[in-house]
This record gives structure tokens, sequence and C-alpha cells, in this order.
């Protein structure tokens, strides 16, 4: 571990720490059926991290040479104001990457903003391509909005725009070369992403929807020639490549393939918990530091660097046991 007060972010497994995911809210405008349950309990608005909060712990971390920053939720479009975020986090010295995870619902009034705050890869969640199916896994979503603003987002030129599906047995497993053919068709990245047991989200058995990576590449094999790649972005997806298409195809695969030896990643949820991995509970309280310590950075800064003793070496994601995680994933970060 790097205890050095200019070093690298470093923890006790030797993994450097380059990488931040911030969730700006909890709340959202849809209510998947993975990510919450029906009638979702949020978060007392002010125990959420403010725009001021939030941009102080981004400057933390840029201090500590975290290079790239991800803001994502709940649903990070929908908080007030938050392209004021987007505008300082965008032009905050150090960091050479601001990228944003969205349900794309408020894409196109935003995506130009967006690009213009110097945000340069976007991943828009979409699991299906049929209207009703998508209202029935998003509880509340309008598929046509979505669709618009991903339209949106390409005609914004962000350098990269990745599709995030998770596939559900029973549910979408049969539309995931569909879903590859629009990412084709739209020169876009997809992304197929397992379910993780994150809280309750209703009565069903997670292990009954569970549909691997494996068999949605036995799926695509079947209309694609699939190039596997040792190609990675540094987290915890593998891609395959099609021929003659611009469209690489990622799987994150938390089940089937563990990814943790190489995790360079911490998580700020939308309370100010840094998370030290997405599944376990190892946290420290930025919030309360920052609120007990107004305006020093230094403090800040140390926590931070303090947690990296405790990052653990990985997860113990079980879907067949009871949810271990009883966080959301919107409160999470997803
Ligand atoms: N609201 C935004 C969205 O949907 O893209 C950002 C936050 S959402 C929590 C981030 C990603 O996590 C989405 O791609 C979503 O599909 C995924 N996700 C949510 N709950 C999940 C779960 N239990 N297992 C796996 N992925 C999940
Ligand atoms: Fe909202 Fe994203 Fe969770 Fe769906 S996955 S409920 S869009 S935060």
């Amino acid at each position: 571990m790097n205890t050095h007060s200019d070093g690298p972010l470093i923890d006790s497994f030797g993994r450097t720490v380059s990488y931040v995911r911030l969730s700006v809210t909890d709340r959202c405008d849809f209510r998947c059926v993975y990510c919450m349950s029906e009638d979702m309990t949020f978060v007392p608005r002010a125990q959420v991290l403010t725009l001021e909060e939030l941009g102080q712990i981004a400057r933390a971390f840029a201090e500590l040479q975290i290079k790239k920053i991800r803001i994502t939720g709940g649903e990070p479009l929908v908080k007030n104001n938050v392209l004021k975020l987007f505008d300082e986090i965008g032009a905050m010295p150090g960091i050479n990457e601001l990228t944003l995870t969205t349900n794309g619902s408020q894409l196109t009034r935003m995506a130009a903003d967006l690009k213009a705050s110097g945000v340069s890869r976007i991943n828009i969640s979409l699991d299906t391509l049929k209207a009703d199916k998508f209202k029935e896994l998003t509880r509340t979503g309008d598929i046509s909005k979505v669709l618009a603003g991903i339209d949106a987002a390409i005609k914004a030129k962000f350098e990269k725009i990745k599709i995030n599906a998770v596939i559900l047995k029973n549910r979408n497993h049969d539309e995931v070369t569909d879903l590859v053919n629009f990412a084709i068709e739209r020169e876009l990245d997809i992304t197929f992403i397992e379910e993780m047991p994150l809280g309750k989200v209703s009565d069903r058995s997670r292990e009954e929807a569970y549909y691997s990576s494996d068999r949605i590449k036995e799926d695509l094999a079947q209309s694609f020639e699939l190039i596997e790649t040792t190609e990675s972005t540094g987290g915890p997806a593998r891609y395959i490549k099609i021929p003659n298409t611009k469209t690489k195809v990622g799987f994150i695969s938390p089940h089937s393939h563990n990814f943790c030896s190489t995790c360079n990643r911490v998580r700020v949820t939308a309370e100010g918990l840094l998370l030290l991995c997405l599944g376990q509970e190892h946290s420290v309280d930025l919030k309360r530091v920052i609120r007990a310590n107004p305006g020093d950075i230094e403090k800040l800064k140390k926590t931070i660097r303090d947690a990296m003793s405790i990052k653990p070496e990985g997860h113990d994601f079980d879907i067949t046991a009871k949810p271990i995680i009883f966080r959301h994933m919107n409160s999470t970060g997803g």
C-alpha cells in the first residue's frame, strides 16, 4: 500500500486505483425490476451529497491521481442542475476521462450540453427493443424517449457510445441477437451484464432469472462470427469482435468470471459512502468527513488514502444465496 501523500492510490493487494464511479443521486424516473423494488424508499434529500460536495470529492480524487470519473446513479440526469457538476469535473486538471452511465430518458435535451462539458464516453441502458417489454422491465419507462435519446447522443458525437443490457432468462434473453444488430446498425458497442444480487427487488429468485454470458455467446454464435479478444478497458468486461463491423460486444460476468484481481476502481454512493468493492460492505463515510471539516480537502484526501487499506481482495456474489448485500444498485452506483 502507498501511504505517501502525493503518490497514486494503491491498495494492500498492490492494485492501483485510478477510476472512481460517483453516484450523484439514488433517485430515478425508472424502476427497473433488477435494480429497484416497486415501492422504493429513497434516502432523505439532506442525506444525499450536494453538487458542491460532489465537486469537492471529485477534486480530492483528482489530486490523488485518479484519472477517470464516471457519473452514475440512480439516474444522474434527473438531479437538479447536474450539468454544473459535469462542467466542473470536465474542466478539472488531472481528470482525463469523464464518462456517464444513463438510462437515456433525458438525453434529447441534454446530450449536446454533456458533450460540451467534456463527457467523452456514454453508456446507455437498453435491455429490450420492444415497447411493452421495456415498460415491463423498467416499470415506468417509455422506450420512445430512450431511442430518441440514443439518436441525440449519436448526433452529439461522443467518442464512444455503449449500450448496456442486463439479460434475464425468460424476460429478454431472446433479444440478444436483435440488440447486437441494433448496435451494429448504429456503430455502437454493447455490453451484456449478468444480474447481480444487490438488494431485494421482488419475490422472484435471482437464480431463476440467471442467464450466463456463455449462453449469450452461444446464442450470438448462431448469427455472427465472434472473434475473442484480449482487449480490456481495465474493467470487468471481456470483449468479442464481430468482423466487418465497428461494434465490440462486452460481457460482464460476475458469476461466471471473477474479475477482482485487476480491479482498479472504487465507488462513492449518493450518500457519500466510499465503497471499496461493489460486492462487499467495506466503506468509509466521506460525507461525514466533508460536513465535519468544511473546505478541508487535505482531510478528505487523507481519509480516501487511508481507506485503501480496507479494499477487499474480491467480491462474494452468490446468486443461489439470500442477498448478503442489502444496498440496491441505484444507491450503489452501477
Ligand atoms: N440509471 C442509469 C442506468 O440505468 O444506466 C445509471 C445507473 S444503473 C444502476 C447502472 C447500470 O447498472 C445499468 O446498466 C443497469 O442496467 C445496471 N444494473 C442495475 N441493477 C443491476 C443488477 N442488479 N445487476 C446488474 N446490473 C444492474
Ligand atoms: Fe433507474 Fe438505472 Fe436502476 Fe433502472 S437501472 S432503476 S434506470 S438506476
